[in-house]
């Protein structure tokens, strides 16, 4: 009986260490990397997070060889009053900038092209994520003349493998949070998308696929 109930012990322990191992291996590892409040606002209690937006940014137009400087990305967050909740590195480290508890200003105009338009509304209801990334040389053409665009590192340009494996991840994590928000791309939408006429991020390079959407 005595070994019985060691066995059983001994089981026990082994299923918690495999628990606690694979809940550490999918387990997101977020860096808190505040933006200064003005860049935000607290959210309006009655008002649940329903929808995320994917968007893309970098420092390429003032630093073409050097466009994803951390510190130098945040500054323009700062410099302009705006934000968004979460930044992917490019080698997949998840940046917090705003709390969810907050509204981060990351969508602007807009208007979505099916119900509920959300018009100009988007950041009441929703998160905003920001990927390290670049797009087209004719979608940047607004912002850089092509002489610039040709400075970018090939590397550079659209997404890493990493950024779509923790973006996934952390999607995942949201949606546990804000259950109305739901894992397709009625929920799930591009920045431009959403304003066309203004913006051209995630754009052509994000592959929506690799996210499962
Ligand atoms: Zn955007």
């Amino acid at each position: 009986m005595l070994k019985i109930n060691q066995l059983l012990l001994k089981a026990t322990a082994l299923l918690i260490i495999l628990l606690c191992a694979s809940e550490a291996y999918s387990q997101l590892t977020i860096i808190q990397r505040p933006l200064p409040e003005k860049c935000s606002r607290p959210r309006e209690k009655e008002q649940p997070v329903t929808h995320l937006m994917i968007h893309f940014c970098s420092i390429c137009t003032q630093q073409p060889e050097n466009p994803y400087d951390l510190n130098g990305i945040c500054q323009v967050f700062e410099k302009y009053g705006v934000s968004a909740h979460y930044l992917i590195g490019r080698d997949g480290t998840v940046y917090q900038l705003v709390d969810e508890s907050r509204i981060a200003y990351h969508a602007g105009k807009g208007k979505l092209p099916f119900p509920p338009y959300l018009e100009n509304s988007f950041n009441r209801c929703s998160i905003g994520i920001e990927l390290m990334g670049i797009g087209t040389q004719e979608e940047m053409a607004h912002f850089m003349s092509a002489a610039d665009y040709q400075r970018i590192a090939p590397s550079d340009i659209g997404f890493t493998e990493a950024q779509y494996v923790s973006l996934q991840q952390l999607i995942a994590d949201i949606c546990k949070r804000h259950p109305q928000v739901k894992q397709n791309r009625q929920h799930i939408v591009g920045h431009h998308e959403y304003a066309p006429d203004r913006k051209v991020d995630p754009g052509s390079l994000f592959n929506w696929k690799k996210i499962g959407l």
